[in-house]
This record gives structure tokens, C-alpha cells and sequence, in this order.
């Protein structure tokens, strides 16, 4: 039952390779905040932990929790699937705990639309420019330069979905970055004012649609 000391639930959304999955790490390790494991049917990569990054699972056992209807959401992304339980998360909240999903805009779109009666708090978090982008893509994948570019056209599709997000940051330092969005949170849980500028931010999404 929800109430008063429930936690609230951050959401991060970012086309990849802007660094939001960093940026979680970083505020999981706030007091009270943990972070939604996510189930996919994507491969590990090598440094990636079963249980701990991801519970990677087969085809067959996501579509299980399909059927089953333990999907708060569920999305496909790149070829792959993604979703987060319901249980865990209620879990959390009604303990008190500040629950941050790292998740894809069609995820955000579902908690959204969902309507829980939890304070919700969604960030997209953007480059400073395409090329820093392509070059952070190229860094991760070297191996296959045809997954930084074909993460770049899907660049362009997914940053359009910035407009549904109630912050907007752009990652050009990590401490910056993250300074910013701890200052928005503390001021959305404290009711406090917050440093946010949507008309810079509308230039900046102009300039990477360009
Ligand atoms: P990656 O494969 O690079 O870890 O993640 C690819 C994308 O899937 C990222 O944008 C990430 O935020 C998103 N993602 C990870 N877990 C989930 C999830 O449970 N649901 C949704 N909708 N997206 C997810």
C-alpha cells in the first residue's frame, strides 16, 4: 500500500552511449537509493555480472515473464529484450527505497502511462555533441565499428523522445553531470528550486538533430 515514506522511482533514459549507465551506478550509491535490475535477453558482455548487471535470460523464460504478467514494462531494444519486474520494484518502494531504472524511452513511456501512486522522476540524459557521441560509441564496440554506426542512426530516431521527460541533461563531465541531477532530485523530494534551464536545453537537442 502505497504512503507517505515510500521511496520514489528515478528513471534514466539516454540514447547509448551518453553514459547513463554510469551515472546510475554513481546514485546507487546515495543513501536509501537502489538500483532496478533488468531482465534481457541480450548476451553479457565480458564485464558484466549475472544477477548484478542484468538477469540475462533466454527468449523462452522472458516471454514466460510475458505471459505471466510480472512485467512493470518490457521493451525491444536493438534486437533484444528488456524488461523489469513489478515485484521487486513495489518491493523497494513500499520500504522506503528511491528505486533509478535505467531503461529505454519505450519503458519510461509504459511507468509512465501506468500512473502508480509513486513520485516519479524521469531523466534523459544527452551528449554534448554527435561526435563525442560517435567517438564514445566506437570506444565501447571497437571490435565493430557497425554497432557505433548503427547506434548513431538510432541516435537520431531516440533522441527525440527528450520532449517526454521532465529533465533534460546534457553529459559533458561525469561530476557535472551527476551533481546536476542529485540537486534536481534533492529539490523535487524537498519541493526546493531548481537550477534548470528549458530553453538551453531546446537549443542543445536543436543543434544534435541538426
Ligand atoms: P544495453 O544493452 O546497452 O545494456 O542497454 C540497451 C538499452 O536498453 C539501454 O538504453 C538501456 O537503458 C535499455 N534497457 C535496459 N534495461 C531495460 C529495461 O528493463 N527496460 C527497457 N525498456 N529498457 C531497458
Amino acid at each position: 500500500m502505497p504512503s507517505d515514506n515510500d521511496g520514489i522511482m528515478i528513471i534514466l533514459s539516454s540514447p547509448s552511449g551518453a553514459g547513463k549507465t554510469t551515472l546510475v551506478s554513481l546514485l546507487s550509491k546515495l543513501e536509501n537509493f537502489e538500483v532496478s535490475i533488468s531482465h534481457t535477453t541480450r548476451k553479457p558482455r565480458q564485464n558484466e555480472t549475472q544477477d548484478k548487471d542484468y538477469y540475462f535470460v533466454t527468449e523462452e523464460k522472458f516471454n514466460r515473464l510475458i505471459k505471466n504478467e510480472e512485467f512493470l514494462e518490457y521493451a525491444k531494444v536493438f534486437n533484444n529484450f528488456y524488461g523489469t519486474t513489478r515485484t521487486p520494484v513495489i518491493d523497494k518502494l513500499d520500504k522506503g527505497k528511491n528505486v533509478l531504472f535505467d531503461i529505454d524511452w519505450q519503458g519510461a513511456d509504459q511507468i509512465k502511462n501506468k500512473r502508480l501512486d509513486y513520485k516519479l522522476i524521469t531523466f534523459f540524459i544527452l551528449p554534448p555533441s554527435k561526435e563525442v557521441l560517435f567517438q564514445r560509441l566506437s570506444n565501447r564496440d571497437m571490435k565493430d565499428k557497425l554497432i557505433a554506426e548503427e547506434r548513431m542512426k538510432q541516435f537520431s530516431r531516440d533522441v527525440l523522445h527528450w520532449i517526454n521527460y521532465d529533465y533534460v541533461v546534457i553529459n559533458e563531465n561525469l561530476d557535472n553531470c551527476y551533481s546536476k541531477i542529485y540537486n534536481l532530485i534533492k529539490a523535487e523530494i524537498n519541493n526546493g528550486s531548481k537550477d534548470y534551464d528549458p530553453d538551453f536545453i531546446r537549443e542543445h537537442v536543436k543543434k544534435l538533430t541538426s
